[in-house]
């Protein structure tokens, strides 16, 4: 048993920028790389494994394949997804649906609950997140006389703020700011505004309203989430959130601290400094910008080092 180091996919964006590389090292396609999967099972970028047994196998058919590395799911797709998003430009306002409404309409995707935490931003940075309308017939009407400044709620962030974004929710990420998602595993996204963009070809790209203004959350709910924080032996422990879809901590590492883990799978990313991984006498380097499982079976390790790591877990 070993954990299982992952290659991530990037994706081009009309919103991307180049903060991926500059901040996280990675070989980028473009000037314009939006988006980092790094821990993706999705057939629309899974990772690769790059170590171990199962090097150069895919995340999704190691999921079919072994499933008792991941303790013999009852899930059928591996359920969640970790991005790391630059958004060099504001992102479209956007909503996603639940799983109900995305397996009648998107061909058995799931739905789409997500969070946040602000790796870095600009200064006076901001999101969109939610919406004033109180009624539906409000939220129709704002939209289609395109009152935006009215609908929209803006908020201000800054790096180390965590945001729950349940599905339903309306959200878009501003210019300036770098993410790490942690989202279901999905690629449905209604779009409700776009800022009249066109992209390289002169074209507007496509909205969704019906079925954005389905699946909206009306009134809106703040989903405000209170970070709980745990001081153990050379590891301090955020908990952001313990969801029905996911729980995500942040572990700031300090010297040698050990953990145990029996009856779950852990995705883990480095957001910040190195270290080592170490199970069964065994040392994996740790870097900014790594992004690994720890499979069901790891269930005693040692994480030493000067390192912060985002963690999740279903
Ligand atoms: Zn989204």
């Amino acid at each position: 048993m070993q954990p299982l180091f992952l290659k991530p996919v990037f994706k081009e964006r009309i919103w991307g920028g180049t903060a991926l590389q500059t901040e996280f090292g990675y070989e980028i396609p473009t000037d314009t790389t939006g988006e980092c999967w790094a821990i993706s099972a999705h057939p629309n970028g899974p990772s690769i494994i790059e170590n171990g047994t199962f090097s150069g196998m895919a995340l999704d058919e190691l999921w079919c394949k072994n499933p008792e590395l991941f303790g013999n799911p009852k899930e059928e797709v591996f359920p969640l997804l970790t991005k790391i998003l630059d958004a060099n430009a504001d992102l479209s306002v956007q909503v996603h649906p639940e799983d109900d409404y995305a397996k009648v309409h998107e061909n058995g995707d799931l739905g789409k609950t997500e969070c946040w935490y602000i790796l870095d931003c600009k200064e006076g940075a901001e999101m969109i997140f939610g919406h004033n309308a109180k009624t539906k017939e409000e939220y129709i009407q704002q939209i289609n006389e395109g009152r935006w400044d009215e609908l929209l709620r803006r908020v201000k962030i800054k790096p180390g703020d965590f945001f729950y974004v349940p599905s339903g929710t309306i959200h878009a990420l501003c210019e300036g700011t770098l993410v790490l998602e942690t989202q279901q595993s999905s690629d449905t996204t209604y779009r409700v505004y776009d800022y009249n963009r066109k992209d390289a070809e002169g074209n507007l790209r496509e909205l969704h309203l019906e079925k954005a203004i389905d699946v909206t959350t009306v009134p809106h709910q703040v989903a405000g989430v209170t970070p709980v924080v745990e001081e153990l032996e050379n590891v301090t422990i955020t908990t952001f959130v313990q969801s029905d879809f996911f729980s995500v901590y942040k572990w700031d590492v300090k010297g040698k601290a050990a953990f145990s883990y029996t009856d779950h799978y852990l995705l883990l990313s480095v957001i910040n400094g190195d270290g080592t991984f170490n199970h069964n006498g065994e040392k994996y380097s740790l870097n900014k910008g790594t992004h690994f499982i720890v499979p069901v079976g790891v269930d005693q390790f040692e994480i030493a080092g000067d390192c912060e790591l985002i963690v999740s877990h279903t």
